[in-house]
């Protein structure tokens, strides 16, 4: 590929918060970007604002945990933007609950989402990547991957998502392929709002709260986050690889 050729990034559940930021960001920095989501017409917003800024981007509906429309939508960003070589496994739900009280659907549905979907993503995609002899996968994780109260599957799948990051560089990297993951703390989106709405506080006294636990004195805002998918994204970034960044205003115990 060479390098005034515009590269394709696919990122999931691009329709709102750190997703669509990120979607943004990378189509500002020139990739031709499928803005990947549940609802396809959910999308509309992030695309229009990337076109509106000159940007290339296609709005793609897809269920990331279902291999079928995985497939279907990796093929059909091949047909309409070209080959993906830039991927980004953000989609993700949360299904809160304490132990005694989780669900066996509240465990799947959260390993289907962010494990099982960022595999199926990436074994789609991979081949384009290798095809190319250059690639940039960039995962979800969660400073939950350390351990919180409440989400026992969704710190089991975001401390998962960094073993699969990992592989993905040991099994890739001679393919010119990086694989890292970006592991947010608290970022103000639709995600942390709801979490505020569960426990009952409103979402700018929940914010308040968090901000005296960072050391920055504030939480982070989506762009935050795309800053540092943008990182491992980057051409030039191509000897980092199989890291666990925490973007979270400061260090984690
Ligand atoms: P968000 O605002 O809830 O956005 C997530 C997006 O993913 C939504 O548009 C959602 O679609 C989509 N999605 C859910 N299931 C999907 C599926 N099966 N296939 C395709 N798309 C799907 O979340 P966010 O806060 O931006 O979080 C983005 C990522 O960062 C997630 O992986 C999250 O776990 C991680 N993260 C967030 C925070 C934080 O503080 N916000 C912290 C650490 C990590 P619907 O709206 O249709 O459900």
């Amino acid at each position: 590929m060479s390098s005034t050729e515009q590269r394709v990034a696919i990122v999931t559940g691009a329709a709102r918060g750190i997703g669509a930021a990120t979607a943004v960001r990378l189509a500002a920095e020139g990739h031709a970007v499928a803005v990947l989501d549940l609802d396809e017409v959910a999308c509309a917003a992030t695309v229009a604002t990337i076109t509106g800024q000159g940007g290339t981007a296609l709005a793609v509906g897809c269920d990331v945990s279902d291999s079928g429309q995985v497939e279907t939508a990796v093929a059909r960003v091949t047909e309409q933007l070209g080959a993906p070589v830039v991927l980004v496994n953000n989609a993700g739900v949360l299904r809160d609950n304490l132990l005694f009280k989780m669900s066996d659907d509240d465990w799947d549905t959260v390993m289907n989402v962010h494990l099982r979907g960022a595999f199926l993503m990436s074994r789609a995609c991979q081949k384009h990547m290798v095809d190319a002899g250059f690639g940039r996968i960039v995962n979800l994780s969660s400073s939950s991957a350390l351990g919180n109260r409440g989400q026992v599957n969704y710190a089991a799948a975001k401390a998962g998502m960094q073993g699969f990051t990992k592989t993905l560089a040991k099994e890739l990297g001679k393919f010119g392929i990086t694989a890292n993951a970006v592991a947010p703390g608290f970022i103000a989106t639709d995600m942390t709002a709801a979490t505020a709405e569960r426990v009952g506080m409103g979402f700018e006294d929940f914010k308040a709260a968090a901000a005296t636990q960072i050391p920055v004195a504030r939480t982070g805002e989506p762009d935050d986050i795309a800053n540092a998918v943008a990182f491992f994204a980057d051409e030039k970034t191509g000897f980092v690889s199989g890291q666990v960044l925490y973007v979270a205003g400061g260090p984690l115990n």
